[in-house]
């Protein structure tokens, strides 16, 4: 047990050299190093058990380039904690029923050591475990079920963390590991990203299949796996796109879009889903049958936009999500595993900078790790932040647009030179890290792909995914009665309109979601107001950026619980 200190402070707290808040991939690499460079070190986990609150496509990448990967820091990782390494890559550009694949299996393997699916509740109570044997033999450990609040403060520096079931802890180093919309980055002022166009919303189905089926209709072998990913008119105008992986004896399936996109076509997440579940593309893997275990949602930043370059304030350190490193490298998704890297390096900053007098030496030595490491640059590429400009600037937008869609356009993609340099233009990372955030990227030119390369798919998909109501039903729910987390500011329709869409779990038809409108007369006027119910919330932090208001997570252990994620 960890010593008690007063430090001049008027409350006697408990005191850890280290606390880590969180237990995703960025918590148990920080707490996992904190433990071998024997610092105390104390994690925090909402979680009724790491993994529980967590979501994931998810493809856990170990990069030739990394400092760390996570299995540097848990050896057993992959023969325990994951599903299936990924041996296969394409991406299918469709128009309607006209699909053109692209082998992507250069881009994938690009600075790739290996490659693995998971699924986080697995993964996440795996690395759980190891940390807590780790931390505890510092004096420390892992608490689940805590959810930290804000940030202890002592003539405005921040001395520790002050938590909903727990008295506040002080520490000397706190790591902010707590994920996307991380209240202590917020706490911290830290986190300056609240702009939809600086997110993604994910959404995921898990499907119960067998190992032996999955070998089968993927035509596999046991200890291999794919991943499938999806671009083009499938989704309408959304920009995003979908992905497909295999895992033990279950699918992933899922989709990824821009949030400010999700926002301005007003598109539904959980129709978008289905339109991908639903694709003639998908019934050669479903063959009829479809049983959906989980349905699950979450925000995750985009790096490119957002990372922050300076990430610590006093003692405190941001990693992973918190930090805004989650990085979209054209269609692959990057996330555990910078926030993987982030926790070891910034673990490795405390223990070279420990029993300096100056609270941020550890914060600034992580910021120069980060840039040194190459991982601020895998972040924030400079060659994005070049081409965005001009790219993604709407005269120019609705310039290649015009293009693409004319005959010139068509004759351009169609003929015979193009067939043979797209692929490889997909399999460039360089190319790949230049695309700008434009429909041209994600929609039109994968379409026109389809349309002109395509092969006709006569399949037909029959399976009917779940409706909304019964996919909130199937989910496992602790709920906070007469204690919301979140509290709408603004009613009006347009302040906070967008959730009505934008949540996952609600929708413009659904009366059982989450975001509900509806119009009132007041004083002989109509008026659309919009109203909240928390219960069948997924946490997924949408409405915190789209809708006017005070968002927060559910107290330990409280809200939803997923068994996959
Ligand atoms: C649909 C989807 C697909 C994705 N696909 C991929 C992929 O294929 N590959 C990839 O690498 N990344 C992918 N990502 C991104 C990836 O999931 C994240 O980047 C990654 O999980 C970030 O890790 P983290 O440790 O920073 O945060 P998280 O994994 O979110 O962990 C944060 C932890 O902190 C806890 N916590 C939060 N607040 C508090 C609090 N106040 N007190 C106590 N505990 C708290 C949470 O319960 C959680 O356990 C995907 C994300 C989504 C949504
Ligand atoms: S209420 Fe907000 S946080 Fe909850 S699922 Fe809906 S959008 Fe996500």
């Amino acid at each position: 047990m960890s010593e008690t200190r007063t430090d001049g402070g008027s409350e006697d707290y408990e005191h850890y050299e280290a606390v880590v808040v969180g237990c995703g991939p960025g918590g148990a690499a920080a707490a996992a190093r904190l433990a071998e460079h024997g610092i105390e070190t104390l994690v925090l986990e909402r979680g009724v058990e790491a993994g529980s609150k967590n979501v994931s496509g998810g493809l856990i990448y170990a990069e030739d380039s990394a400092p760390y990967t996570i299995d540097d820091l848990f050896p057993d990782f992959r023969e325990e904690a994951a599903e299936r390494p990924v041996t296969d890559y394409h991406i299918h550009n469709i128009d309607g029923r006209q699909v053109t694949t692209y082998d992507l299996t250069d881009l994938h393997e690009h600075d790739t050591d290996w490659c693995d699916a998971v699924l986080r509740r697995t993964m996440d109570s795996w690395l759980e475990q190891r940390v807590h044997e780790k931390t505890s033999e510092t004096g420390g450990g892992v608490l689940t079920g805590v959810r930290v609040n804000g940030l202890l403060r002592e003539n405005g520096e921040i001395v520790g963390v002050t938590c909903d079931e727990l008295d506040p802890i002080r520490a000397d180093y706190i790591v902010a590991a707590d994920g996307v919309n991380s209240e202590l980055a917020r706490a911290a002022d830290l986190m300056d990203w609240d702009e939809p166009d600086e997110w993604f919303q994910g959404v995921k189905a898990v499907v119960d299949m067998d190992a032996d089926v999955i070998n089968d209709r993927f035509s596999i072998e046991e200890g291999e796996g794919v991943a499938h990913l999806f671009s083009g008119d499938l989704f309408e105008d959304v920009r995003g796109g979908g992905f497909l992986y295999t895992n033990e004896d279950t699918l992933s399936i899922g989709t990824v879009f821009h949030l400010d996109s999700l926002v301005a076509e007003e598109a539904e997440p959980h129709e978008l889903l289905d339109a991908l579940l639903t694709h003639p593309l998908l019934a050669q893997w479903f063959d009829g049958e479809y049983n959906e275990l989980e349905y699950s949602a979450k925000l995750v930043p985009d790096s490119k936009k957002v990372a922050h370059r300076e990430p610590y304030a006093d003692n405190l350190v941001l990693v992973g999500d918190a930090g805004g490193q989650m990085q979209a490298q054209g269609p692959i998704i990057k996330g555990m595993n910078h926030a993987v890297t982030a926790g070891a390096l910034a673990a490795d900053a405390y223990a070279l900078t420990r029993g300096n007098a100056d609270p941020e030496a550890a914060g600034r030595r992580y910021t120069t790790m980060l840039e040194q490491s190459g991982t601020m640059g895998k972040l924030r590429p400079r060659r994005y932040e070049l081409t965005s400009t001009v790219g993604e600037h709407d005269l120019v937008t609705k310039a290649v647009e015009g293009v693409l869609n004319s005959p010139v356009g068509s004759i351009a993609v169609g003929n015979p030179i193009a067939k043979r340099l797209l692929p490889k233009a997909y399999n460039s990372p360089f190319l790949v890290g230049m695309l700008p955030d434009t429909s041209m990227a994600y929609t039109t030119l994968p379409s026109l792909i389809g349309e002109k390369h395509g092969r006709t798919v006569h399949w037909e998909n029959e399976i009917e995914p779940p409706s909304l109501e019964e996919r909130i039903g199937d989910l496992t729910y602790n709920t906070d009665v007469g204690n919301p987390h979140i509290l709408l500011q603004d009613e009006s329709f347009e302040a906070s309109g967008a959730a009505v869409y934008a949540c996952p779990v609600s929708a413009e038809d659904f009366g059982g979601g989450c975001y509900r409108a509806e119009t009132v007369k007041t004083n002989g006027s109509e008026e659309k107001l919009v109203s909240l119910d928390t219960q069948p919330c997924v946490e997924c932090g949408t409405c915190a950026i789209v809708a006017d208001t005070e968002w927060t997570h559910p107290r330990g252990e409280k809200g939803v619980e997923y068994k996959q994620g």
